[in-house]
């Protein structure tokens, strides 16, 4: 398989080439050259596979040759040894949970996949490679939960002093090894600025190894089509299929989810579910894409005002606004409607949302409104507890700790305290 740009510039790359730079060298994103088309004995069999067997089948043509089949096999067993679980909520209203992984939010899936990718292709390289990542939140748990122990690999984390919840704080810092976190006297702003500069200094790319764990990069972005076709294995009437709604940010989970429809998974429609951060949403009504300045929200992590994947979502499509329009709708929901929904669906049916799956539950009960003979799915994206502080006063109720978050809380934070200031961060870094 190959992969070419979206601005059609650079020369097109392997699996092993996209996953090492990222982002093509002309800025576009990579994307694949085909679109692989599943077997129909595969999905009418889904019941027969193993969950492992299924996310082999699905990856496997997008890695091709550049990993071997036990290692690709290896990779994947370790990326999914966790419950996708399809919770039934209401009468035609189903959670897909994607937070039992380590760090309790779906982003574990494709950082866990891309930090064993790059430590195999590392392997037999006599260079320690450095990832860097700046990180508002979640992401760089993820990443740094992914990474560990990963040989070869050296991940530095930057992230913004006292502007990430404390759960998410913890989850950076206590880990040590081959993960360090630099707690930045900045914003989260400031902090890319220093992961790009790094990137763009010749110097310090000349003895170092650097790359991103970048949300755009093909091996954190394919793996998460995994968890769509464990949802339509759990799916109760492969007659009647199911709507999916994806509260969406950056739209790489979404996208995925599309990518793997298009490959043959048997989906009814796809719901963008955004907050008012709604570039996309007012795309999908006037076909025009005017990029804003994001809000900030109760679903932090969905706040974005130019989703680095549009792009995708334009290729997937072949750039066609009708096609497009046939397998998307999207709502925009307010902090306001989130704060009541969490409130409703928890004193109804006992179900505790987080602030990203209200907005996707909520999306689809709109959605369902309108079309009620369907039934449908949407996409608990975080667990609750990670947004306690958020949670609790609108339950006005304590969330149950998962056993792994009490055995962080009593961790002890490591960061190392750095200004917001060039040569500081660069001097440590060619110092490590
Ligand atoms: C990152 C994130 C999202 C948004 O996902 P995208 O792929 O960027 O659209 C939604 N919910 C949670 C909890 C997240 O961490």
């Amino acid at each position: 398989m190959l992969y070419h740009s979206t601005n059609h510039i650079s020369s097109k790359v392997d699996f092993k080439e996209a996953t090492i730079k990222g982002q093509a060298p002309d800025k576009g994103l990579y994307f694949p050259e085909t679109i692989p088309q599943l077997q129909k004995n595969f999905i009418d069999n889904i019941d027969k596979y193993s969950k492992e067997e299924i996310a082999f089948n699905v990856i496997q043509p997008y890695v091709g040759n550049v990993i071997p089949k036990n290692e690709l096999e290896r990779i994947v067993t370790e990326t999914i040894n966790f419950d996708f679980p399809l919770v039934k909520v209401e009468e035609n209203i189903f959670s897909l949970e994607l937070f039992h992984g380590p760090t309790l939010a779906f982003k574990d899936v494709g950082a866990r996949f891309m930090s064993r990718c790059l430590g195999y292709f590392v392997k037999n390289q006599n260079k320690k490679i450095t990832v860097l990542v700046a990180t508002s939140g979640d992401t760089g748990g993820a990443v740094a939960n992914g990474f560990y122990n990963v040989d070869g690999v050296d991940v530095v984390i930057l992230y913004p002093t006292g502007k990430v919840s404390s759960v998410q704080e913890l989850q950076l810092t206590t880990l040590g090894k081959n993960i360090t976190a630099l707690e930045v006297d900045g914003t989260f702003d400031d902090c890319q600025h220093l992961v790009k500069q790094a990137f763009a200094d010749e110097e310090l790319n000349k003895k170092l190894f650097l790359t991103s764990a970048n949300s755009i990069n093909v091996a954190r972005w394919l793996p998460q089509q995994f968890y769509y076709f464990f949802a339509y294995q759990q799916w109760h009437d492969k007659n009647d299929l199911p709507v999916i709604s994806v509260p969406s940010g950056n739209f790489g989970n979404i996208c995925a989810g599309i990518l793997a429809h298009l490959s043959g998974l048997p989906v009814q429609h796809f719901i963008a579910a955004c907050n008012v951060n709604d570039v996309v949403h007012e795309y999908l009504k006037t076909e025009n894409y005017i990029p804003k300045q994001s809000v900030a929200t109760l679903s932090n992590a969905m706040d974005v005002g130019d989703p680095s994947n549009f792009v995708r979502i334009l290729e997937l499509f072949d750039h066609e606004f009708n096609s497009l329009k046939n397998v998307i709708s999207s709502y925009s929901i307010s902090d306001e409607e989130t704060r009541s929904v969490v409130k409703e669906v928890y004193l109804n049916t006992n179900y505790l949302l987080d602030p990203h799956g209200a907005v996707g539950y909520l999306a689809l009960k709109k959605y369902l409104r309108q079309h009620p003979h369907l039934q449908g799915i949407f996409l608990e994206t975080a667990h609750p507890v990670k947004f306690y502080d958020i949670v609790e006063p609108i339950i006005q109720q304590p969330v149950p700790m998962p056993g792994a978050i009490k055995d962080l809380l009593k961790k002890k934070k490591q960061s190392i305290k750095m200004e917001f200031n060039y040569d500081a961060f660069k001097d440590y870094l060619l110092a490590k």
